[in-house]
């Protein structure tokens, strides 16, 4: 449900029970989406720490997948008034955050949710479009193009100081201006200055940029039940690999984030075939013909030895041009 002008409104128009329902409670249970490499870590870290700055109790842990720059990954936090007695994974989470759109294809972000579940996703779509697309119900939801406000500020994608600023305007899980000091903090005694100040920006402009929206309650995904959890006795049999040499059988591009975009420059040089990691440039009699976007993981590393003048492959964010158009 969005306004009358189809357009996404703050949740406090739209009556929604996110920000008194989030913070009033005694433990707040968070899990993050992500993807290896873009901070959710960090940013969970740094949500922990300002909940400690402000004399609340709380824990962050993250659930890694494959070790490999891009791979899907889960973080968790648990703030409270009280100390938190569960180390567990989080369950039953009262916030999904959502740190690269590429995820809604490939998580179930809808495992375990109640009905007030707060949902903030990453994406270049307004919140109301997304609600619908993804049928989020009667589930509070916010939207920031956390991508775009990580390459225009700190010229990389790190998209979750913008989300750490748009989890505050969402929810007040904790005050923005220790928020801020807490970023500066950690940041501080690794980055430069201006790579703080970017930070800080991204973080403020996610605060500013996050919009709400619900969709219609019928829209509803048909169940949010929390998935039941095998015993190790009902357990199959895992990491067998049959046949060497298989790598080829997995699609594995699923992971990344960014593309390479071949553009006119190119002289053939041939750099980036042979330092690509997993044989994604594909080449035809000898010339670079484009990228096997199945097993490219986006790394980037065939922008960075292309030759400076040329600057032949561009990295785009995956899903970019058409999600971001549409
Ligand atoms: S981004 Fe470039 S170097 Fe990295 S896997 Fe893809 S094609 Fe290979
Ligand atoms: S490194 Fe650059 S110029 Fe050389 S083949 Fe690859 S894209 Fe073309």
């Amino acid at each position: 449900m969005c306004n009358e002008r189809g357009e996404s409104e703050p949740a406090a128009a739209l009556g929604l029970p996110t920000l008194t329902a989030v913070t009033a409670k005694h433990l707040i249970e968070i899990r993050w989406h992500a993807r290896a490499g873009q901070g959710a870590v960090t940013a969970a870290k740094i949500v922990a720490q300002t909940a400690m700055r402000e004399g609340k109790y709380a824990q962050a842990f993250p659930e890694y997948g494959p070790e490999r720059s891009g791979a899907p990954l889960k973080a968790y936090n648990r703030i409270s008034e009280e100390p938190i007695r569960t180390h567990a994974q989080v369950r039953i989470p009262d916030i999904v955050i959502v740190s690269d759109p590429t995820l809604l294809r490939s998580e179930d972000i809808f495992a375990g949710v109640k009905a007030d579940t707060v949902f903030l996703i990453n994406s270049p779509r307004p919140a109301y479009k997304l609600a619908l697309d993804i049928r989020s119900g009667p589930h509070p939801l916010y939207a920031v193009d956390a991508t775009k406000i990580a390459f225009a500020e700190i010229g990389r994608h790190f998209p979750n100081m913008a989300m750490l600023g748009a989890l505050v305007a969402a929810t007040a899980i904790v005050g923005i201006d220790q928020l801020l000091l807490q970023v500066a903090e950690n940041l501080g005694d690794k980055a430069s200055f201006d790579a703080v100040q970017a930070n800080l920006r991204a973080v403020r402009r996610g605060f500013h940029e996050a919009a709400s929206a619900v969709a219609n309650p019928a829209d509803a995904p048909a169940s949010h039940e929390a998935p039941a959890q095998p015993g190790w006795r009902e357990m199959l049999p895992g990491s067998a690999i049959a046949d060497a040499g298989n790598a080829s059988d997995y699609v594995t591009g699923g992971w990344r984030t960014l593309r390479p975009r071949l553009n006119e420059r190119c002289n053939d040089c041939l750099l980036c075939w042979f330092f690509c990691p997993d044989s994604a440039v594909v080449l035809n009699e000898g010339k670079v013909t484009g990228f096997d976007l199945n097993h490219c993981k986006g790394c980037g590393i065939c922008a960075q030895v292309c030759p400076p003048r040329l600057k032949a492959i561009d990295m785009v964010p995956e899903g970019g041009d058409e999600e971001r158009s549409s």
